[in-house]
This record gives structure tokens, C-alpha cells and sequence, in this order.
């Protein structure tokens, strides 16, 4: 099976966005825990989680890749942010189990200055502290541009921090391909190379989700700039190899790219019509 869908929004609850997902022809989505930008989470209202399992499981949905606000940073130089970055990861996980066994998706952490063996130590003591056995999340630590001080530029950073943690069975890693691409990972010339390199530092039963962008700038730019799929710099081709590469099949692949719904839904359209081609 194929998965494949788009970031929605949880304003509305779990429902809305399982019926958004399929009006939009996916059957998979991603959503932000809470405000991208920070704040306070909603509380789940259970009636809307009931009535969303039952109708993920009609429809044959694939594992959600929720996604962390952008604001935490398990790695941040101030105390205060760090801690209140760790409050906020408790406190996602501990909703994310209303909806067991999804993908809870973050960005590992910006050094700000401390080095990126500093931030890869904090990260896995955050994760350390809150990761428990009887989660049935997984956790995903996403690949990233390497933009500013960003850790995960490279799988070896990556690699670093699952090393450190105990409960490294309930971690993963998103392979976004905007930001392995941007990393200096040539996945246009050489995706079975990229993905062998990941599979010897990190492993490929750790590569859970795909975030399925094109990127604007070149590979090695460090930018995260994204674009639409076959309008970037990966372009058309590449992008369809990635798709269907057997090594990333099964996988949910999520939409990040700069699209309203009917754009979305056009990118579905035409990549469900790759995979049924073959
Ligand atoms: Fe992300
Ligand atoms: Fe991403
Ligand atoms: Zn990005």
C-alpha cells in the first residue's frame, strides 16, 4: 500500500482532518501537535478520537506523523527554553497516546553556539528523561538542512544521539527529502548510494516517514527552502524514484510543500498515479 497525504490542521480535531486527508485523495496525514509557533495544546476530546480511529481504520489509513512546534529546541543554550522545550515533548506524547502507535516527528535542536557535541549530549538527555516503555509512540528525529547550528545536518549526528539513548526502540528518523538534498546528499545522481549511506549509519529499519518535498536550492545549500514537487531542484524524476524506491515502501510520505488544497491534491493525485503504474 501506498501512503501518502499532507500537513492538515488540528484546529477542527481528528476527525476533520481524517475527512480533510480523504477529500484531498491521501490516506495519511501529518499535523502539528500544536501551534507550530509554541503555545498551549489543545486537550483531546475523546468522542472526536473514538469516531477518528474508527474511521481511519474504514478508510486504511497509515501511521500519522504528527509533527512537534518549531519552537522547541531540546539543545537551546537558556535554561528556561530548554526546560519548557522538554515540558512540551512530555506533554505532546503524553496526548499522542489517545491515538497509539503514530509518529511524534521533531527536529532534534539547534546548538546556538554550543557545539554540536553539546546539543547531541542535551537532546539525548531529553529524550532520556522522557521516553518510557509503555509508550506506543515512536519518535522520529527528522533529518534536517543543516541550516544555522541545526543538529542532524548528516545521519552520523543523527546516528550520535540514538547512541545515547536507552530506549533507542521507540526512535526513528523522518528522511525529508527537501533536507537530505540540502544536506549535500545527492539523491537526483545517486538515491540507492544515499540510501545504503543511510542504512550502514543509521540502519534503514530506523527510516519510519518520508516528508516528500522538492527544494528550491541546491544540494549542499544547507537552505530548507521547499517547493513543489517537479519544480524544484530534485525535479519530476528524481522525485518519482524516491517514491518508488522499494526501500521506503509501505512508508507514509507527507507533504510539505508550499501548495493550497487544490495544489495538495493534485501532488496526491499524480503520485498515486505513479505507484499504480507499476
Ligand atoms: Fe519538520
Ligand atoms: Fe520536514
Ligand atoms: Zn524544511
Amino acid at each position: 500500500m501506498f501512503y501518502i497525504g499532507n500537513h492538515l490542521s488540528a484546529s477542527k480535531g481528528y476527525l476533520a482532518m481524517g475527512k480533510q486527508a480523504v477529500k484531498l485523495g491521501g490516506n495519511v496525514f501529518a499535523f502539528f501537535t500544536r501551534n507550530p509557533r509554541g503555545g498551549k495544546a489543545k486537550e483531546i476530546n475523546e468522542a472526536d478520537v473514538t469516531d477518528f480511529l474508527a474511521f481511519a481504520k474504514e478508510h486504511g489509513f497509515g501511521t500519522l506523523v504528527a509533527h512537534a512546534p518549531y519552537t522547541m529546541n531540546l539543545c537551546a543554550a537558556k535554561d528556561s527554553v530548554r526546560e519548557f522545550s522538554v515540558e512540551m515533548i512530555e506533554d505532546d506524547l503524553r496526548r499522542m497516546e489517545y491515538t497509539p502507535g503514530n509518529y511524534y516527528n521533531f527536529h532534534p535542536g539547534s546548538h546556538v553556539g554550543q557545539g554540536a557535541e553539546k546539543g547531541i549530549e542535551m537532546i539525548a538527555d531529553a529524550l532520556n528523561h522522557v521516553l518510557s516503555k509503555e509508550q506506543t509512540t515512536i519518535v522520529l528525529l527528522e533529518t534536517m538542512a543543516g541550516k544555522g547550528s541545526e543538529i542532524g545536518r548528516n545521519f552520523e549526528e543523527l546516528r550520535e544521539i540514538i547512541d545515547r539513548v536507552e530506549l533507542s526502540e521507540k526512535l526513528g528518523v523522518c528522511f525529508d527529502t527537501c533536507h537530505v538534498w540540502d544536506g549535500g546528499y545527492d539523491i537526483v545522481n545517486d538515491l540507492d548510494g544515499v540510501l545504503n549511506e543511510f542504512d550502514k549509519v543509521i540502519g534503514l529499519e530506523r527510516l519510519c516517514a518520508v516528508h516528500f518535498n522538492d527544494s528550491m536550492n541546491g544540494c549542499g545549500s544547507h537552505k530548507d527552502r521547499h517547493q513543489k514537487i517537479g519544480e524544484g531542484s530534485i525535479g519530476m524524476e528524481a522525485m518519482k524514484r524516491v517514491a518508488l524506491h522499494p526501500s521506503l515502501a509501505g512508508k507514509p510520505f507527507i507533504l510539505e510543500t508550499p501548495n493550497e488544497d487544490e495544489g495538495y491534491a493534485k501532488e496526491i493525485a499524480m503520485i498515486k498515479e505513479w505507484t499504480e503504474e507499476i
